[in-house]
């Protein structure tokens, strides 16, 4: 076990040390690309479970282009002492700090708030073999509901993308 978390601690060195550290000075749509890349080239270390429960199997390949959001929430020059202040004990929590990376950068904040807690909901796409579907998902809760407000009873299949303004501001 010992080994392991060393590995874990290693890896999060690494990433800091090649990643994060040099990219001070570069503009969010490149330091999404540099985590991305990154994530993806350790794929095999995190593992096919780990990548999709972190959200990175989809974060990871998304054009950053159409999808870097008006106001990412990450400042790539403040990224180095926000993510050393962190240290992961295992490859999923590292691959979740990744995911959320990630996720702040593309996130489309919805107008409304939670009804139940209050916080912030994300606006996502969901998509199966039959059409793509918006829906809320709160930040900070479980809770999360389509457009309409009704909510999301069953977690829908197929994958779940964050979504895009296009340029005459709709949702996309
Ligand atoms: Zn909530």
């Amino acid at each position: 076990m010992m080994n392991r978390k060393r590995s874990v601690t290693a890896l999060w060195k690494e990433f800091l040390r090649e990643v994060v550290g040099p990219s001070v000075g570069v503009e969010c749509a490149e330091y999404y690309r540099r985590v991305a890349d990154w994530a993806l080239l350790h794929g095999r270390d995190f593992g096919a479970g780990v990548m999709e429960r972190s959200g990175l199997s989809v974060l990871a390949r998304l054009d950053v282009r159409l999808y870097l959001s008006a106001q990412p929430g990450v400042a790539p020059g403040m990224e180095l002492s926000r993510l050393s202040a962190f240290v992961p004990k295992t490859l999923e929590g590292m691959a979740e700090a990744l995911g959320n990376t990630l996720r702040e950068m593309v996130t489309v904040w919805s107008p409304k708030d939670c009804p139940n807690c209050g916080g912030p909901m994300r606006t996502l796409v969901a998509l199966s073999a039959r059409k793509r579907r918006i829906f809320l998902s709160c930040r900070d809760c479980s809770h999360e509901e389509w457009l309409d407000g009704s909510p999301v009873t069953a977690r829908v299949d197929g994958r779940i993308f964050p979504a895009r303004v296009n340029e005459e501001g709709e949702l996309v």
